[in-house]
């Protein structure tokens, strides 16, 4: 993709980029989808990550389409969702969303959970490279896959993912899977980057924002920045989505950035992908 905002871009293994920050749009709040979107854009996001679950892919694209930006300078990412999986139900079900979007071609599509209990995602990841050969998918990835799921897709099939999008946040810092994804090559991308809240009220992280004159969104979205992880916090909320945005003038230090890798507990926000659905 093209940028013309001042949020840099991570390349991915297939040479394509990606911007570091995104707008995640997962809530309840669909029937704002649309205008979030499209005041997201006009401030300078140029990357949203929506999903079939979410229900609101037809947000997403109307969002997209009032901004009047040039489609290619956006990127959109949506995924497979659980009842997808095997090769003809993924087939469809990226048709779908397509549909939904109204948009020619995705990004980055992603396979949204492994459901280690189907035993399909192999199988399903065949369906993403044959969207991926046909050019409606730029891009091919997957979320929540712990290694022994990336081991055998790597293993299996001729492609591997370019993203594997995981919770990851100061209070669950899930390193095993991002050092498996570094070392393969794999960009990590986070989801509930913010700990869906979790991060807030925290005396280290406001210690640490108070330092740099900073809040503590801006701190943590920093600590991933620098860690290497592409992020999309969610907010609905114009001056929340500027401030997400706002992390580019000042740089954590050593000390911050070790007193944030302290604040590990291993609890997580969502399930736990071993034995998800
Ligand atoms: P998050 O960590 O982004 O936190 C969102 C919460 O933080 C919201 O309550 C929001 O109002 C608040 N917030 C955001 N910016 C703020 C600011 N500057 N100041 C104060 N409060 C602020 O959590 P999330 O929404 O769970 O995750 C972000 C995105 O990740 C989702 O929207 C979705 O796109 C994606 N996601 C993916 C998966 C997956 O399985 N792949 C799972 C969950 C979420």
């Amino acid at each position: 993709m093209r940028s013309d905002t001042s949020i840099p871009l991570d390349t991915q293994n297939n040479g394509l980029t990606i911007p570091q920050i995104g707008l995640g749009v997962f809530g309840p709040e669909n029937s704002a989808t649309a205008d979030v979107v499209a005041a997201a854009l006009e401030m300078g996001y140029r990357s949203i990550d929506t999903a079939a679950i979410y229900e609101n892919e037809a947000g997403v694209g109307e969002g997209i389409r009032r901004s009047g930006l040039p489609r290619e300078q956006i990127h959109v990412t949506t995924k497979l969702w659980n009842d997808g999986h095997g090769y003809d139900r993924a087939l469809a079900a990226f048709d779908r969303s397509l549909r939904e979007l109204k948009l020619d071609y995705v990004d980055l599509y992603l396979i949204h959970w492994p459901v280690p209990s189907q035993n399909m995602y192999v199988e399903t990841w065949r369906a993403l490279e044959k969207n991926l050969a046909g050019g409606r998918a730029l891009s091919i990835g997957v979320s929540n896959f712990q290694p022994d799921h990336l081991e055998n897709l790597l293993a299996q099939c001729s492609t591997g993912p370019v993203v594997n999008q995981v919770e990851l946040h100061p209070e669950f810092q899930n390193e095993r899977v991002r050092s498996f994804n570094t070392n393969h090559n794999i960009l990590t991308q986070a989801w509930s980057p913010l700990g869906r809240g979790r991060v807030f009220g925290n005396p280290v992280l406001e210690g640490i924002a108070q330092k740099h004159s900073k809040t503590v969104a801006q701190v943590v979205i920093r600590w991933h920045i620098q860690l290497g992880n592409a992020v999309i916090p969610k907010s609905i909320t114009p001056a929340r989505l500027a401030e997400n945005l706002d992390v580019f003038d000042f740089a954590l230090d050593k000390q911050d950035m070790e007193a944030i890798n302290g604040l590990e507990n291993g609890e997580r926000t969502g399930f736990d992908p071993d034995v998800f659905a």
